[in-house]
C-alpha cells in the first residue's frame, strides 16, 4: 500500500499532522496501537496560553470548543492549577476563591469523583460546602462504572441530572459536578451551564477522560473526513531505510504487506505509549533506532524527590533543525520526529500539548515545502 505519508501514532501530534496533510491533499495513513495520552487528558492545553489562528482552526474545523483566559482551574483532589486555553467543558476562574457557597454534586455509589477532597479544598478557599449525592435509579448501581461508561449513559440523561440538581439548590452560587458529561455532544457541558441557576465548575475524574476521549474521537473523525486511512490497533514493528531515506514499514497486523511512503512522521510519544524505551543502561526509540538525547550516567535521569521535575522526562529523539530525526548523528532525509517522543530536546515548541501541535504544524510545512522543492 502507497501513501503519501505514513504517520506512526495517532494521539494529539499524529492526528494533527494528518489533518494539517490532508487538507492539503496528500494521502495519509495513520498507524496507531491503542489509547494515547489523550485519553488522560485534563482539558488545559499545556504551554499554549493564547491559541494562534492555525490552531483555532484546527479546533473550531473538527468542533472542539475551547476558551481561553488566563486563570485558574479545580482540579480532581480539590486544589488549583493556572491554566489557560482549555477546553470548554473546563471550569476557569480569576482566583482560587470561586466563590461564596458550592454545592458538590456526586452519583450515588460513584467512587471515581473525590468530592469530598473537592469540598475540603473549597473551604480552605473560605467557601461554604455540601455534598449531595444523585440517585438515578434507571442507570443504578454506577460503582462498577468507570467515568467513560457513565458518560455514555450521560448522553441521555444529562437533561435529567440538572432538573434533580435544580431541587438540590438553595443558595449556593457554585455547582461542582464531575467531568462525565458530553461523550459524543460537545455542546452539553455549555447546555448543562445554561440549565443551572449558579456558575458550575466540571471537575476531573479518576481515567479515562471523557474530554480527552471526545476530543479524540472528534480528532479522528476530522482526519477521517478529509479522507485520512486510520489504522487502529495496528503497531510499526520496524522500517527499512536505505540510502539515508525510509522506504517503508512493517505492521503487526498487516505482516507482508508493506506500508510505503514519500515521507514518514514519528508520532509515537514518549515513555508513557512506548515512543521511547529504557533498560538500566539506556534509553532507546524502538522503531528505527533513532539517536535519543539521554544522560549516559543512570544516576542521573531521575530526582529522588518524587514531586520534583525528573530528568528522564526531558529525554526525546534528536532532530535537526527541520524535526528530520537523526540515526548514527545524520539526518534521515524523509523521517520527522514530533510530540511528546521529542521529549524536551526541542524546547521552542513548548511542551504537552503546546509541542504535540506546534511539532505537528512544523514537521506538515516541512513536507510540504519539500513537496513544491
Ligand atoms: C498521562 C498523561 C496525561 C497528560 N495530560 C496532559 C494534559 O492534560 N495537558 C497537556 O497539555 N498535556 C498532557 N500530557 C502531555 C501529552 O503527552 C501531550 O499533551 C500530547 O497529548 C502527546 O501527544 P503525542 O501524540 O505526542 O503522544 P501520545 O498521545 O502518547 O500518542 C502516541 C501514540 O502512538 C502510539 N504508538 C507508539 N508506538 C507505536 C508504534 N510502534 N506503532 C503504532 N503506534 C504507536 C501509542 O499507542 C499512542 O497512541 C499528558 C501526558 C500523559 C502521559
Amino acid at each position: 500500500m502507497k501513501f503519501d505519508t505514513i504517520i506512526i501514532g495517532g494521539g494529539l501530534a499524529g492526528l494533527t499532522a494528518g489533518i494539517s496533510l490532508q487538507k492539503e491533499g496528500l494521502k495519509c495513513a495513520i498507524v496507531t496501537t491503542g489509547q494515547n495520552a489523550l485519553h488522560f487528558f485534563s482539558g488545559t492545553f499545556e504551554s499554549v496560553k493564547e491559541p494562534s489562528q492555525r490552531m483555532t482552526e484546527l479546533f473550531s474545523e473538527a468542533g472542539i470548543r475551547v476558551h481561553y483566559s488566563e486563570g485558574v482551574r479545580l482540579m480532581p483532589l480539590g486544589t488549583f492549577s493556572e491554566a489557560d486555553l482549555s477546553l470548554e467543558d473546563v471550569s476557569l476562574f480569576p482566583q482560587p476563591k470561586i466563590g461564596r457557597k458550592a454545592l458538590v454534586v456526586n452519583l450515588t455509589g460513584y467512587h471515581d469523583f473525590f468530592s469530598s477532597f473537592i469540598a475540603e479544598g473549597l473551604e480552605k478557599q473560605g467557601l461554604e460546602c455540601r455534598i449531595r449525592f444523585l440517585s438515578l435509579p434507571e442507570f443504578s448501581p454506577f460503582s462498577a462504572m468507570r467515568s467513560a461508561d457513565i458518560a455514555r449513559k450521560m448522553d441521555q440523561a444529562w437533561e435529567k441530572v440538572v432538573q434533580e440538581v435544580r431541587l438540590l439548590i438553595k443558595d449556593e452560587d457554585t455547582v461542582v459536578l464531575p467531568q462525565v458529561f458530553g461523550l459524543t455532544d460537545p455542546s452539553v457541558p455549555g447546555r448543562i451551564r445554561q440549565g443551572l441557576p449558579a456558575q458550575v465548575a466540571f471537575v476531573g475524574t479518576m481515567p479515562p477522560s471523557v474530554p480527552g476521549i471526545r476530543t479524540q474521537i472528534q480528532l479522528k473523525k476530522r482526519f477521517e473526513v478529509l479522507g485520512g486511512t486510520y489504522l487502529m490497533g495496528d503497531m510499526v514493528e520496524n522500517a527499512h531505510v536505505h540510502d539515508g531515506r525510509v522506504h517503508s514499514v512493517v505492521t503487526k497486523n498487516l505482516d507482508q504487506h508493506y506500508l510505503e511512503a514519500d515521507s514518514f512522521i514519528l508520532a509515537s510519544g514518549g515513555f508513557f505509549s512506548k515512543g521511547l524505551k529504557s533498560n538500566p543502561f539506556e534509553v532507546s526509540e524502538p522503531v528505527f533506532g533513532l539517536d535519543v538525547d539521554f544522560d549516559s550516567d543512570r544516576n542521573t535521569w531521575y530526582n529522588p524527590s518524587f514531586a520534583s521535575d525528573q530528568p528522564y522526562m526531558n529525554y526525546g529523539v534528536k532532530t535537526d533543525s527541520a524535526l528530520r530525526a537523526c540515526r548514527d548523528g545524520v539526518a534521515i532525509e524523509n523521517l520527522y520526529a514530533i510530540g511528546s517522543v521529542l521529549g524536551n530536546t526541542r524546547p521552542e515548541f513548548g511542551s504537552g500539548a503546546g509541542l504535540a501541535i506546534r511539532s505537528a504544524f512544523a514537521a506538515t510545512d516541512e513536507i510540504l515545502k519539500n513537496r513544491k522543492a
